[in-house]
């Protein structure tokens, strides 16, 4: 829908090895059942597949008058926001792009560390659920778009931005066929040289070539 908008689609990519290299212990159930299964050199790697609205400045949907002109039908992260969907990442208002004098308005949406608002809590169940029910399909639409290459989850992201025109068509045509059965390859791009080599002995592919289609997104600290 927001590409058929005229809008511009962001495909943010993270991954891990099925060793555990790039995710922590407690947060492997939650990561796995978001991502594909997939193969990477030798080895079998999990990765995670994000379709994300891409806006350079404010969002595209917003009027003059600073309100959503798409409101009856905006996006489900949207409905969402300002909850996160990850259970691992706490509710942090100083983060948010909330100016301070809204998280006073309106009720409460933690009490005693539970989220007390059962319709937002519904709401990030089915985007979760979505995660599981199309990582697949995702996974097929950047093999058609010649999306391969990954990032190491908590290293960064690798991210696309493809031709609309094209992403349109990919996911009408995988979207109308059964799901490739074979596996997914796929390749890391890190940001060092000690990153590449843990990957490198847990039998990944790391691509030392510098990025033509993506972008590299660090998450090291400088
Ligand atoms: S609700 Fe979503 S689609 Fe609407 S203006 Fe805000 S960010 Fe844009």
């Amino acid at each position: 829908m927001w590409a058929a908008d005229g809008g511009q689609v962001i495909v943010l990519v993270e991954g891990f090895l099925g060793n555990g290299l790039g995710v922590a212990a407690q947060q492997r159930e939650h990561a796995e059942r978001r991502s594909a299964a997939v193969n990477s050199g030798t080895t079998q790697a999990h990765v995670a597949i994000t379709f994300a609205a891409y806006n350079a400045g404010r969002c595209r949907n917003l009027d003059d008058d600073n309100l959503c002109r798409i409101y009856e039908r905006r996006p489900l992260v949207c409905r969402i926001y300002p909850m996160e969907i990850n259970p691992h990442i706490p509710l942090n208002p100083a983060i948010k792009e909330c100016p301070p004098e809204s998280w006073e308005k309106g009720p409460d949406l933690i009490i005693g560390g539970e989220l007390v608002d059962q319709e937002l809590a519904g709401l990030i169940q089915r985007s979760r659920q979505a995660d599981r029910d199309e990582i697949r399909t995702k996974d097929a639409i950047c093999a058609s778009l010649g999306i391969r290459t990954t990032a190491l989850k908590g290293d960064g992201f690798t991210a696309y931005l493809p031709d609309m025109g094209a992403f349109a068509s990919v996911i009408e045509h995988v979207t109308q066929q059964p799901l490739p059965t074979d596996g997914s390859e796929w390749q890391f791009h890190v940001s060092g040289d000690d990153i590449a080599s843990q990957l490198l002995s847990g039998g990944a592919r790391v691509t030392t070539e510098p990025p033509l289609q993506y972008t590299f997104i660090s998450l090291r600290a400088a």
